[in-house]
C-alpha cells in the first residue's frame, strides 16, 4: 500500500462575510467544506473543478498560506500516531480527547505554532500561476533563488551561490541568467526560475497552482515535461491545482474532482478519464475538444451556474445542475464512498448511472 505525505480529515475553510452598520459577522463563504484527502508520497495528485469550486483554497491551507476554519492536516505523519490521534479525538472519555488536542498541538499543520512551523516551510514549496506577478521586478534572479535559502538559514557565501548555479541548470537555464531581472526573460523562463527557487529548499511536496495557465500553448509541454522530470528526480510529491483536463491528463498519477467546496470524486487517472462515475465529471470531461472532426462526443451542458458558496444547496450540492437528481439527492448528502479499488464517488446514483 502506498505511504501517504499528506492527510487531511474533515478540513473546512469559511471566509467570513461582514455586513450592515456595525460590520457584523452575517454569513460565511464555505470554500472549502469538509474535505477528506491523502496525498501519496511520490505522486503527482491533479486536483480540478470550475473556478470557484475551492481547488485552490484547499491547496493554500495546505501550506498554511489561509488558516483552516477546522479539521485537521497530517503532514509526514505515521499511520500509527494518525489513527490514534483520531481515536483519542473520538473518545467518549474528556481526558481522551483532551489528549488527542494535546498530541493535535504536535502533529497537525492548521495548529502547529510558528515556531515548530518553521522546519516544516522549507518541506513545502508552492509554483504560483503566473510568475510575472510572482517573482519580485526589482531583484535579480540569484537573489530570487537564493531567498529561500537564506530565510530558511541552510546555507550562506558561496554555498548559496554553487546552489543557484545548480538549480539554474536543473531547470534548463544558464549561469548568465543568474545577474538579470525577471523580465528579461520570457513567460516560460520565467517558469523556470519559479521553479527554481521553489527546488531551493530540497522540498518534499510542492503545490502546483495553475502553473501553465499563464503560458503560451507551445511553452506548456515543455514545463509539464520539466515538471515530471524533476518529480522523478527528486522523489517529489505535487499537488496539481488545474482546470485544464488535458494537463492533469498527462501529470497525475490520480485525479480529484471539486464541486462547491466538496469532493465528487477520486480516483486513478486512467480510470477516471475511461469511467467517470459521478454526473459532474462527466459533464467536465465532455467539455474536452478533441482534435479529430470525424470522432462525435455528446457534450453534457450544465444548466446554470455554481451555487453560492455561502448558501450551498441541500443534499447533494450539485443536485439543481444535474439531471439524474432525485428526492434523496435533495435531502441527504452523499459521502465519498470507494466504489472500486482506490476509486472514490460521493454520488447517491452512481451504480445506476455508470
Ligand atoms: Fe446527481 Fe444525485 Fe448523484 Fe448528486 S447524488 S450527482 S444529484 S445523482
Amino acid at each position: 500500500m502506498a505511504e501517504n505525505l499528506i492527510d487531511i480529515r474533515e478540513l473546512k475553510k469559511y471566509y467570513p462575510v461582514h455586513g450592515g452598520i456595525f460590520k457584523r459577522h452575517i454569513a460565511d463563504i464555505k470554500a472549502v467544506d469538509g474535505v477528506d484527502l491523502k496525498i501519496e508520497k511520490g505522486e503527482c495528485l491533479g486536483l480540478v473543478g470550475e473556478s470557484g469550486c475551492g481547488k485552490t483554497t484547499l491547496g493554500k491551507t495546505i501550506l498554511r498560506l489561509h488558516g483552516a476554519t477546522s479539521g485537521r492536516i497530517y503532514f509526514g505523519q505515521s499511520e500509527d500516531i494518525i489513527e490514534r490521534i483520531e481515536s483519542l479525538l473520538k473518545s467518549e472519555n474528556p481526558e481522551e480527547r483532551q489528549e488527542g488536542e494535546k498530541l493535535l498541538r504536535q502533529h497537525d499543520l492548521t495548529r502547529l505554532s510558528r515556531k515548530n512551523l518553521l522546519p516544516l516551510r522549507k518541506k513545502i514549496q508552492i509554483v504560483f500561476q503566473d510568475p510575472s506577478n510572482s517573482l519580485n521586478p526589482r531583484m535579480l534572479v540569484k537573489a530570487i533563488i537564493a531567498e529561500p535559502l537564506i530565510a530558511q538559514r541552510l546555507m550562506s557565501g558561496k554555498d548559496i551561490e554553487k546552489r543557484v548555479l545548480e538549480l539554474l541548470y536543473t531547470v534548463g537555464l544558464a549561469k548568465e541568467h543568474m545577474m538579470r531581472y525577471p523580465h528579461e526573460f520570457s513567460g516560460g523562463q520565467r517558469q523556470r526560475i519559479a521553479i527554481a527557487r521553489a527546488l531551493a529548499t530540497y522540498p518534499e511536496f510542492i503545490l502546483m497552482d495553475e502553473p501553465t495557465s499563464a503560458l503560451d500553448v507551445s511553452v506548456q509541454a515543455q514545463i509539464l515535461n520539466l515538471l515530471k522530470k524533476l518529480q522523478d528526480e527528486f522523489k517529489l510529491t505535487y499537488l496539481f491545482v488545474t482546470h485544464h483536463l488535458l494537463v492533469v491528463k498527462h501529470i497525475s498519477n490520480r485525479i480529484a474532482v471539486m464541486y462547491l467546496g466538496k469532493m465528487a470524486e477520486l480516483g486513478p487517472t486512467a480510470e477516471i478519464f475511461d469511467k467517470p462515475l459521478h454526473p459532474y465529471t462527466k459533464a467536465l470531461l465532455s467539455a474536452i475538444p478533441i482534435p479529430d472532426p470525424k470522432t462525435k462526443m455528446e457534450k453534457i451542458i450544465l444548466s446554470g451556474d455554481v451555487p453560492n458558496p455561502i448558501n450551498p444547496p441541500s443534499g447533494c450540492r450539485f443536485h439543481p445542475r444535474c439531471k439524474y437528481a432525485k428526492d434523496i439527492c435533495r435531502e441527504v448528502e452523499p459521502k465519498l464512498e470507494v466504489a472500486e479499488g482506490r476509486h472514490q464517488v460521493a454520488c447517491h446514483r452512481w451504480k445506476e448511472i455508470s
